[in-house]
């Protein structure tokens, strides 16, 4: 195609010949052209991002509909990606949204609270269904976590603080300061003491006791167990 003149070029391109002529030429030098298109994106980085915007903003339409069925389609793929990438960024993300969480700490509660006024319902349907489906799985974590925090404010060997029962149905976590009341009028339950213990990672200030000691403790002015006091007077009798 030597045309000297560009409107002869042109022409023939948008022939019926030219165009054939073009692509049986493309076919032919598959290879070539992929290898040059490649070359070319990488030397000209900016002006490709620019080609693909203004190409998007022309079509946008088209753009997100073909977008929509794509990421349909490789569902999977997407997830799969989006998993590694976050496991790869895992700090990097957990710095930005700390930040992101203390610049918009009133946006965020609000918004969280209407969302919450707003979904109620189909929020409480959710996590029925999702226990509902993943009941066996949940209640297994639930005696996991119990188990590590047991462990780790017994030092791995179970047992009530005070009398030593062991049975793990009589013992309950407990705090040393006698604080549990206040914990229970916030409405704040062992499940959930126990979660914030491990995100916390083990702070002080708890024990393993059994029920019978825990009630035994809150119910003597002094906070001591009858087990204790019992013991006492029985060593300053001897
Ligand atoms: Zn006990
Ligand atoms: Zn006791």
């Amino acid at each position: 195609m030597p045309y000297k003149n560009p409107e002869d070029e042109i022409k023939w391109r948008t022939s019926d010949f030219g165009r054939k002529w073009i692509k049986e030429w493309n076919l032919k030098n598959k290879e070539k052209l992929r290898e040059y298109y490649k070359r070319w994106e990488i030397e000209n980085k900016e002006k490709r991002k620019e080609q693909h915007q203004e190409r998007y903003k022309k079509n946008k339409e088209h753009h997100k509909k073909i977008g929509k069925i794509w990421r349909e389609q490789n569902k999977e793929k997407i997830r799969d990606h989006g998993k590694k990438w976050r496991n790869e960024n895992k700090e990097n993300i957990a710095i930005k949204s700390k930040i992101y969480r203390e610049k918009n700490k009133e946006i965020i509660k609000n918004k969280s609270k209407l969302y919450h006024l707003k979904n109620k319902e189909r929020q409480n349907k959710r996590v029925k269904l999702n226990y509902q489906k993943n009941k066996e799985k949940i209640k297994l974590n639930d005696i996991n976590d119990r188990m590590k925090v047991y462990n780790h404010y017994s030092n791995y060997n179970i047992k009530c603080n005070c009398c030593g029962e062991k049975h793990i149905d009589f013992l309950s976590i407990d705090h040393i300061d006698n604080n549990g009341y206040e914990q229970r009028k916030k409405g704040i339950s062992s499940k959930r003491l126990i979660k914030w213990i491990i995100k916390n990672n083990y702070p002080s200030g708890f024990q393993i006791s059994c029920m019978n000691c825990n009630h035994g403790r809150s119910r003597n002015p002094e906070r001591i167990c009858v087990h204790q006091k019992e013991l006492s007077e029985k060593i300053l009798k001897l």
